[in-house]
């Protein structure tokens, strides 16, 4: 048993190091695509309820990576994370999504994920402002996304930066929510201009009582605290139906588009006005 177990050992310390090794070669992988500005950004519709139009446009990071193919972000932004990426990797998506936000009807806002990470370098306000005023993008036109860890780790830093992002116009959304270590004293503390409720709620809408009442729950909150509440991950016409009933008033999701890329954006518009 003791040989067994060494021999296990062995072949665990052999296969950590083949996990580290690839692991160093993917970060090396990707220092070099975002050096080289190869990031790519992919934008999905958020459509208003009442009206069916859209109203803003999310923006979603894609890496392609050469060997591999395309690596998803839930692999690539903690591992930029990791290594120290992620401020410059951010500046190029939030640098980018602004520019091509340009190009469409001015009522057409643009949503940024951020990190928050971002918010340690203690550069993002002065970043945000610099690329508002490099591309011509009114702040109005801008919406940060993030996520509840956020406040967790660094409330009054974090909070003090948002209060300024916002004090310029930019509206701040929580994304993910409910599936974080949520506090609604959040909510107390900072106006937020908008809630988005995880697609995991939405999954299971039809079949648990529970992610109803939930998703319930949060529109109410959102109804009180006047600010808009937007169910993501919407995949079936039932889902739409029934989230519209409860009074969510924006949905995002593969029933009306996958994310795309920015060159089909136009014809994307067209064929909405048509409908
Ligand atoms: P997220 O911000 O919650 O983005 C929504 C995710 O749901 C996206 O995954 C989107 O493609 C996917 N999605 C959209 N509609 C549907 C649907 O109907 N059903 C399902 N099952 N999924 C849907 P994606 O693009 O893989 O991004 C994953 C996460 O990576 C994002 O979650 C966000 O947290 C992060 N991320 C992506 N781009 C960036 C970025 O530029 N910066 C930062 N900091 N994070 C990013
Ligand atoms: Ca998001
Ligand atoms: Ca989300
Ligand atoms: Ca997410």
């Amino acid at each position: 048993a003791k040989l067994e177990g060494k021999r296990e050992a062995c072949f665990f310390d052999d296969r950590m190091d083949a996990a580290e090794r690839s692991r160093r070669k993917l970060e090396t992988s990707l220092r070099s695509a975002v050096e080289g500005n190869l990031i790519e950004v992919v934008y999905q519709p958020i459509i208003q309820v009442s009206t069916g139009d859209i109203t803003s446009f999310e923006a979603l990071a894609r890496w392609n990576q050469p060997e591999r193919g395309p690596v998803p972000p839930d692999v690539f932004i903690p591992l930029a994370e990791d290594c120290g990426l992620i401020d410059e990797m951010g500046q190029q998506v939030l640098r980018r999504a602004c520019a091509d936000a340009l190009q469409w009807p001015s009522h057409i806002k643009v949503a940024i994920n951020l990190s928050p990470r971002q918010f340690l370098s203690g550069k993002l306000v002065e970043t945000v402002q610099t690329v508002l005023e490099d591309t011509g993008l009114p702040a109005d036109r801008l919406h940060l996304e993030i996520t509840e860890n956020l406040v967790i780790q660094n409330a009054d830093e974090a909070f003090s930066q948002l209060e300024m992002l916002k004090h310029k116009g930019i509206q701040i959304s929580v994304d993910d929510f409910g599936v974080g270590y949520s506090s609604l004293g959040y909510f107390q503390t900072f106006g937020f201009n908008k809630v988005k409720i995880d697609k995991s709620f939405i999954a299971e809408i039809e079949s648990s009582q529970a992610a109803k009442a939930i998703v319930m729950a949060v529109v109410g909150l959102a109804r009180q605290l006047s600010i808009a509440v937007v169910a993501e991950g919407v995949e079936t016409p039932q889902q739409y139906q029934t989230l519209s009933e409860l009074g969510c008033s924006q949905l995002q999701g593969y029933l009306f588009s996958p994310p795309i890329p920015v060159d089909r954006i136009d014809s994307f518009l067209r064929r909405q006005q048509n409908e």
